[in-house]
């Protein structure tokens, strides 16, 4: 059975050309890169290379590119960097939406002393703005706004939290991990800091990160030993990986400049419209203008939205729910909770997230696929059959 992969925000394939990059890494050139020249030296030279190419995705300097182990590294570096440069100050800021990555890191702070600030969002998943500036204080040491979010995809006004930031003397990130690849970002638009990403969201390998940090911006490392990465993370680098990123940004780069992602937004959105028209009761989560072009997240009233992705597993299609397992009951995400979701609806919602690597035949084979699987659990449903009066 073939499988048609729409879960591209959980993780991404390797890019054949990332693989190919990085194989002689591990047999070849296994040298470390602070050894001497010569067996090492080649290893050296390809990180510099890499970390130009991440710099280059983002207009950073390479310079600004500390490699991580992933997103959630990336994102632990930052908050505690900053709260760490600011010891005095004992108020943070994020939003509501945040991947656990931020949530729960902000989480354990509150309860560490920190007065945490979480933003709210409207039902189109808008960040309340207002409340946003309203709360920063003196005291306020960092404010963590994710760039895209990655269950609906709906993108947030970096660039224009960082003006109203700049003038503070407030730190300022971004997870950027889903908006990395799929969205033109240039650090030097924003006054961003620092800002997260990661490999396996964009056809790079799992276990590579980086956190880009602005020449001048106070930073303490959350990894402390050798003087790799200028002191700012020891451990020895995952070569291979590193290079498997530095590829994966390069090749990210071009389907940017190619406008690679207006294909994919295409398709998304003949998926998006198709399911609109063909199945009742169904609703998209979120703004659908300002957002990721690969991501949507419907919702299908009144069914589970597990047991529509067991189904549509029988066909090869592979997506992800809108549900967490908290304490062994499924929960509707903290993201639509946060959205104002009816239960009902956020219940049967299903995240498409599609890549470079699907076709227009997946998209068709899905809108006939899955219509009438929705309109068998309905059958079983007795909300629905209650909602319907039958
Ligand atoms: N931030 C966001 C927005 C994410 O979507 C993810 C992963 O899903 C992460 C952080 C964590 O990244 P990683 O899996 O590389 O730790």
């Amino acid at each position: 059975m073939n499988v048609i992969y729409m879960d591209n925000n959980a993780t991404t394939k390797v890019a054949p050309e990332v693989l190919e990059a990085m194989l002689p890494y591990f047999s070849e050139y296994y040298g470390n890169p602070s050894s001497m020249p010569s067996f090492g030296g080649d290893v050296a030279a390809k990180i510099r290379e890499a970390r130009e190419n991440v710099a280059t995705l983002i207009g950073a300097a390479p310079d600004e590119i500390v490699f991580t182990s992933c997103g959630t590294e990336s994102d632990s570096t930052a908050i505690r960097a900053a709260i760490e440069s600011y010891p005095d100050k004992r108020h943070i800021v994020t939003t509501r939406v945040e991947h656990p990555a931020i949530k729960n890191l902000y989480e354990n702070l509150s309860k560490n002393g920190y007065q945490v600030t979480f933003v709210p969002v409207d039902n189109h998943g808008h960040l309340d703005l207002d409340y946003l500036y309203q709360n920063l204080s003196d005291d306020t040491a960092i404010v963590s706004v994710m760039w895209a979010n990655n269950e609906t995809g709906v993108i947030f006004p970096i660039e224009e939290i960082s003006q109203e930031i700049k003038s503070r003397d407030i730190v300022f990130h971004t997870d950027a991990v889903q908006a990395i690849g799929k969205i033109p970002i240039d650090v030097n638009n924003t006054g961003v800091d620092m800002l997260s990403l990661s490999g396996h969201k964009f056809h790079a390998p799992k276990g590579i990160g980086a956190l880009y940090i602005r020449k001048g911006t106070k930073f303490a490392p959350f990894m402390v030993g050798g003087h790799q990465e200028k002191g700012r993370r020891g451990g020895t680098e995952n070569t291979a990986a590193i290079i498997g990123l530095g590829k994966a940004a390069k090749l990210a780069e071009k389907h940017l400049d190619e406008n690679g992602y207006e294909r994919i937004k295409g398709l998304r959105d003949k998926l998006e419209n198709n399911l609109l028209e063909n199945v009742q009761n169904t609703i998209v989560n979120g703004e659908r203008d300002s957002r990721l072009p690969n991501t949507t997240s419907i919702a299908f009233e009144y069914v589970e939205g597990e047991a529509i992705l067991l189904m549509m597993n029988e066909h090869g299609i592979c997506a992800s729910s809108g549900s967490a397992c908290t304490s062994g009951s499924l929960e509707p995400s903290h993201v639509l909770r946060a959205m104002g979701v009816p239960f009902t609806a956020a219940h049967g919602s299903i995240r498409f997230s599609l890549s470079r690597y699907n076709t227009e035949e997946e998209v068709h084979f899905i809108v006939e696929k899955l219509p009438p699987i929705i309109e068998n659990l309905r059958a079983l449903s007795p909300f629905w059959k209650k909602a319907m009066g039958t």
